[in-house]
């Protein structure tokens, strides 16, 4: 099928995958390749497979990013459900020609073709699935949805009203130190109404992932969940060295950073519902509406360099940005990408703060890399693990530095400062999260209580200012319940704080040499996924961050940077 690039999105068309002619045509493709005695013929069906491959996955996106746009279509709202059907079928039959691929008497001539890489991707797929633990994979999903139901569905007492975890995140928020508190206070009742059955939840995934590592023959479920993340050259061992690192080089930062956040803010005895307040007079707030937004990022796409600027322009055009906030929308935000358009697509719901400006940087530099890479042939190439994504798209936040006035007017060195101090305060809590995953799939007939007691043992190590004010449910170390990637993606967490040590050498170069630091990250996103997260940083020139000093010396210029700033003045 042949398309044009410059289609507009409205122009896409809908095409429903159907299950039978898909089972059909991959069947076949299966049958072609079992008949192939070597690279020469085998390349032809790899080719016409991955073919297949992007017209589903075309089509797929396109329902999916159709179906969040309007919830109550009920046209694409029965396309998403065929899809859902579809994906696992799709996955099985994957498997099977993979299977085919990583026993083949020829598997070295077409690792000379394609790359070893491809192939080592290959085999540890293979090694987290096997048809045995389907049952298994499916209760995972359900545990994980019950999950999201749970705290999607919170109502909240404040005040005399009700309310969901975002809306009384705003509270948790205010400039009134009482309202903060009381908002605290119903925070933590209705997590004690609903730990023992959080709790549950978590309990059964923790067994049933074990259980799933046993079956598939892995000693305990970390080194599955590594391989499930794609993690193939870098283990536990490596990231243990690594949060040595951050507590030791970041926390005392960190923790300055809080001290004069405090004195700032001219509180004494501060608890934790007092660090969410930045500034007495506020956050910074952006300086216009969503036209108005967008098109000052247009204008910093076209000063940045050409390639951004065809890019932007192209997002434009083509009507590949749905922004604002309507009703009928799925809510969050995302970037997605439609292989046969060779385009990415972005997804938000502006709502007036600096989320949306963080989505004009973040979701935009997600989507410049997949631009970039869209030429490459082989698509597992195209994107990389997800600590090397977010470094696109974390260090694309830091190339907008200098056009934040554009964005907050009077509030843009407010807005920098905010942006860095967060970032930085940010590593101690993700390092948490990961050491408290780490020694729940070491020691996984824990009990609940036992979790909470090591939860809140490693808060106090890494995030020493944090203090309940004798909330009972958080005082027990109960806070975890709320991080949802504990639940629904083990081991992922870690992922956002590596990718910010690699970000940050780039704001690093920046300062320094603009041009330079730019050039560098245009060859990193064009890089695409060609190489495993270690290897990608050494072809990039981007110090590895699980290796000794290098946390060190990702931090040390932002100390530096951070003296620059007079938080008097905010
Ligand atoms: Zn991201």
């Amino acid at each position: 099928m042949k398309v044009n690039p410059n289609t507009k999105f409205e122009d896409y068309p809908l095409n429903i995958p159907s299950a039978k002619r898909l089972q059909k045509k991959i069947s076949s493709l299966v049958e072609e390749l079992k008949q192939c005695g070597s690279a020469l013929t085998a390349v032809p069906v790899i080719k016409k497979f991955n073919k297949l491959m992007e017209e589903v996955n075309n089509d797929m996106s396109i329902i999916y990013v159709r179906a969040t746009l309007n919830t109550q279509d009920p046209i694409y709202k029965r396309a998403q459900e065929k899809c859902d059907e579809i994906s696992p079928l799709i996955s099985s039959y994957a498997q099977e020609f993979n299977k085919i691929l990583a026993k083949a008497r020829y598997r070295k001539d077409l690792e000379n073709i394609f790359g070893k890489y491809l192939f080592r991707m290959i085999d540890d797929s293979l090694r987290t699935f096997d048809e045995k633990v389907i049952p298994e994979l499916i209760k995972e999903n359900k545990l994980v949805s019950q999950y999201d139901q749970v705290l999607g569905s919170a109502q909240i007492e404040f005040r005399g009203q009700t309310y969901n975890l975002p809306q009384i995140g705003k509270f948790t928020q205010d400039l009134d130190q009482q309202t903060r508190k009381e908002a605290a206070i119903a925070l933590d009742k209705w997590l004690g109404e609903h730990e023992e059955e959080l709790g549950n939840i978590y309990d059964q995934l923790v067994h049933l992932r074990t259980e799933i590592a046993k079956k598939l023959g892995f000693k305990s479920f970390t080194e599955l969940g590594y391989l499930r993340l794609g993690r193939t050259d870098y283990t536990a061992k490596d990231v243990k060295n690594y949060r040595k690192q951050i507590a030791e080089c970041v926390i005392p930062v960190a923790n300055k950073l809080y001290k004069t956040q405090m004195k700032n803010l001219g509180i004494k005895n501060p608890q934790y519902y007092d660090y969410n307040l930045s500034f007495k007079s506020g956050n910074p707030t952006p300086a216009g509406d969503l036209k108005y937004l967008v098109n000052v990022a247009k204008e910093m796409y076209d000063d940045m360099s050409k390639e951004s600027s065809d890019f932007f322009n192209h997002m434009l055009d083509c009507h590949l940005l749905d922004l604002d906030s309507r009703p009928g929308k799925a809510p969050g935000g995302y970037c997605t990408y439609f292989p046969l358009y060779k385009t990415p697509f972005i997804f938000a719901n502006f709502n007036g703060t600096q989320g949306d400006v963080n989505v004009l940087t973040h979701e935009v530099g997600h989507g410049f890399q997949a631009y970039l890479s869209s030429g490459i042939k082989v698509p597992e190439y195209r994107s990389p693990t997800l600590e090397a994504c977010e470094i696109h798209s974390m260090s694309m936040e830091f190339f907008a530095w200098p056009y934040m006035k554009g964005f907050f007017g009077k509030d843009d060195e407010k807005y920098r400062y905010c942006h860095l101090a967060d970032a930085i305060e940010f590593l101690p809590y993700g390092i948490t999260v990961d050491e408290f995953q780490h020694w729940v799939y070491e020691n996984p007939n824990a009990t609940h209580l036992e979790r909470c007691a090591k939860w809140r043992e490693i808060e106090k190590a890494y995030t020493p200012h944090k203090k309940y004010d004798g909330l009972p449910t958080l005082d027990h170390g109960a806070y975890w319940l709320r991080q949802s990637h504990i639940f629904s993606s083990a081991f992922y967490y870690i992922d956002y704080t590596l990718a910010q040590v690699c970000a940050f050498q780039f704001l690093a170069e920046m300062t320094k040499n603009r041009e330079k630091a730019w050039k560098k990250y245009v060859k990193l996103c064009k890089c695409g996924g060609k190489y495993p997260f270690t290897e990608l940083l050494a072809k990039n020139k981007l110090r590895n961050p699980f290796e000794d000093g290098n946390v060190e010396k990702a931090i040390k210029p932002l100390v530096k940077i951070l003296k620059g700033f007079d938080t008097t003045k905010f």
